[in-house]
């Protein structure tokens, strides 16, 4: 798409005009919850931002009480969505770039608190696709039946690698491996969910979903308020339950949480991250796990037919194997963990920055998906 010349039209107004025509129609939409041991109707409310009433309305319940496993209607409506800068934002940074490396926003917040605004937003994203790829015309669902949990890399308390970049006029710029590694992750669940199958990711961001660049010198803020996908995890008051480090398996956690479910031959673990490794050329980089001689095949195959999809003409892909923390004792069938752009190369985090090219990390992603389930 071609942007239209500035001129004199104040370039906000652009933005939100061109933020309009992309964005799809938003309805009014009731998600669906299914009652965890230990959920009080009231919980549930506040973490989807509605009341008891209308939950016990729109399921016309004659008491407030249910049970486990219980399938409730919840009045979560992406038209609630506080946007002030576009659909897709539920509040925005304070800063509009990240300005240096060491600038990161806090939240205000409890995790648990994040958590039921993380909930709430992508409950609402989830139940708008569902609806929309619900009313497309019937279409091959080549993923039926996998379920496949995509793992964000760092997020919370750990940003990953922070690089400068610049504009085409020269202003530094810095670009935030979390930040970017987590829309191109959003922009894989919406494709592999269209594929059929079942995505859920293992960190989740109270802020934001897929995201938009248009603007070179606006880069993505390090915002340290992403909060594990696991409710119980963030009703304890401490700040070390954000992402970091020092809870990296969690991840695995709440993947092997999500593969309790479906058919273990169909269920998959990508890990996206960005590297930033000076030592070796540009371009993605897919591990697999391997501890000692011990090495998990379908893993190693999965990797290979991934770095094949992720091959650019002029920039070729790489594999390798590791002892990884993300990967061991992961129950799904293959898991991998994808550096889908080298940002010690300049060519790579400029790449980043850009949604079109994010777009193409992702397509790219879900080709190696499709390519690996398909094979067998
Ligand atoms: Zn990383």
């Amino acid at each position: 798409m071609t942007l239209p010349t500035y001129g004199a039209i104040p370039r906000r107004l652009v933005v939100v005009v061109i933020l309009c025509l992309l964005a799809s129609p938003v309805h009014a939409l009731t998600s669906v919850y299914e009652v965890q041991s230990g959920d009080s109707l009231w919980e549930i409310a506040s973490r989807f931002g509605t009341s008891v009433s209308t939950i016990k309305q729109l399921n016309k319940l004659k008491s407030s009480s249910i049970h486990p496993g219980q399938r409730l209607l919840v009045g979560s409506s992406i038209r609630k969505i506080e946007a002030n800068n576009g659909p897709y934002y539920y509040a925005s940074p304070k800063s509009e770039t990240q300005k240096s490396r060491g600038y990161a926003e806090s939240s205000s917040r409890s995790a648990r608190e994040d958590y039921n605004r993380a909930n709430r937003l992508i409950q609402a994203h989830l139940a708008e696709l569902r609806d929309r790829f619900g009313k497309a015309k019937k279409r091959e669902s080549p993923l039926k039946g996998w379920r496949i949990m995509l793992d964000p890399g760092h997020g919370g308390r750990d940003p990953g690698a922070i690089v400068s970049n610049e504009t085409g006029d020269k202003e530094e710029v810095h670009v935030v491996e979390d930040e970017y590694v987590y829309d191109i992750t959003m922009r894989v669940m919406e494709r592999l969910m269209l594929y059929g199958a079942e995505v859920q990711m293992t960190v989740l961001s109270p802020n934001h979903l897929k995201r938009d660049s248009f603007l070179a010198k606006e880069t993505f803020v390090n915002e340290k308020n992403e909060v594990y996908n696991d409710e119980a995890y963030n009703r304890k008051a401490d700040p070390m339950v954000r992402p970091g480090s020092h809870n990296i398996k969690r991840r695995v956690m709440v993947a092997n949480r999500f593969f309790k479910k479906g058919r273990k031959d169909k269920s998959l673990f990508v890990s996206l991250h960005a590297d930033n490794s000076p030592q070796r050329p540009r371009g993605p980089l897919v591990i697999y796990q391997k501890k000692g001689s011990r090495m998990d095949k379908p893993s190693r195959t999965f990797a290979k037919i991934m770095q094949r999809a992720l091959d650019h003409r002029t920039v070729p892909s790489l594999i390798g194997s590791r002892n990884m923390a993300v990967l061991r004792d992961n129950r799904a069938s293959a898991e991998i963990l994808v550096e889908i752009r080298n940002v010690s190369s300049k060519a790579d985090a400029w790449a980043l920055r850009f949604h079109e090219k994010r777009q193409e990390d992702a397509d790219r992603i879900v080709r190696g998906v499709l390519d690996y389930a398909t094979s067998r």
